[in-house]
């Protein structure tokens, strides 16, 4: 069995999705640091950060809630041994302020992406008899959010849904597992934070045990020992990278 280092996910193949920014971004860097070939997806490619543009990840433009686009790129890019749902969007309004065009474009962008994506990659990964997919939900999904119950419910559906794929597809190799991010500091973050000002940044950081954000970095570090071979007996679980928030 290969430890956690620069060749821990040596000749492993890897799908990042919203890599170009924030955890994705700080993903891609954590996978490649550790042997893996990473090709990532972003829809805002051109705003990428400069450290994914200068690394040798491959970055292709694309909306990963678009089905028929997914398919095409997934086949013209993969095989892939790991893929990681990370894309996503948030939303800041009470429920009853929201419009059903609005549900359908957060459901599209936090669930039906990972479900495009794992549709495109798994059987490839099935074929293969290995793969690891890590999926980016959020304490939001577990514990509900004022002010974001679409987004909540999105990704209670990633949860629920990587389940029912770690029971599908365990008897091929592969597993499935969630990692749900508290507040981290990234533009997702800051961008709720400047409309919200510095009382909801304090009350984000009062919500979790260790009273501060977390770095993507701390949530990377995990979405590679999930795609390692070390953690080939971990599968269907639900992981939370939050400093203690909803314990
Ligand atoms: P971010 O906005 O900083 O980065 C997200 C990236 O995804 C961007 O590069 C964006 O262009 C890309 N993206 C968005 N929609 C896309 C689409 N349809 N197709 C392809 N790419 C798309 O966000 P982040 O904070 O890094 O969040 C990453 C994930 O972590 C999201 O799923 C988010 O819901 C989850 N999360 C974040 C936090 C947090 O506090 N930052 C907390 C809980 C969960």
């Amino acid at each position: 069995m290969t430890r956690a280092g620069p060749t821990a996910l040596a000749g492993r193949r890897a799908f990042v999705t919203g890599g170009g920014r924030g955890i994705g971004a700080a993903i891609v860097l954590e996978l490649l640091s550790q042997g893996a070939e990473v090709v990532f997806a972003d829809i805002a490619l051109d705003k990428a950060t400069a450290a994914v543009t200068a690394s040798a990840a491959i970055g292709i433009a694309l909306d990963v809630s678009d089905v028929d686009a997914v398919a095409a790129s997934v086949s013209s890019h993969g095989p892939f041994d790991i893929l990681v749902n990370n894309a996503g969007r948030d939303q800041h309004a009470f429920f009853v302020d929201t419009k059903p065009t609005e549900w359908a474009e957060l459901l599209a962008v936090n669930l039906g992406s990972v479900l495009a994506c794992t549709h495109a990659v798994l059987p490839a990964m099935q074929a293969a008899k290995f793969g690891r997919i890590i999926n980016i939900a959020s304490e939001a999904g577990r514990i509900g959010s004022r002010g974001g119950s679409v987004y909540s419910a999105a990704k209670g559906g990633v949860i629920a849904f990587t389940k029912s794929i770690a029971r599908e597809a365990a008897r091929y190799g592969v597993t499935a597992n969630v990692v749900t991010p508290g507040p981290i500091r990234t533009p997702l973050l800051e961008a709720a934070v400047l409309a919200g000002g510095d009382r909801l940044l304090r009350a984000m950081q009062d919500s979790t045990l260790l009273r501060r954000l977390g770095e993507p970095e701390e949530v990377a570090g995990l979405v590679a020992f999930l795609a390692s071979d070390s953690a080939g007996y971990i599968t269907a679980e639900t992981i939370g990278v939050s400093g203690g928030m909803g314990c």
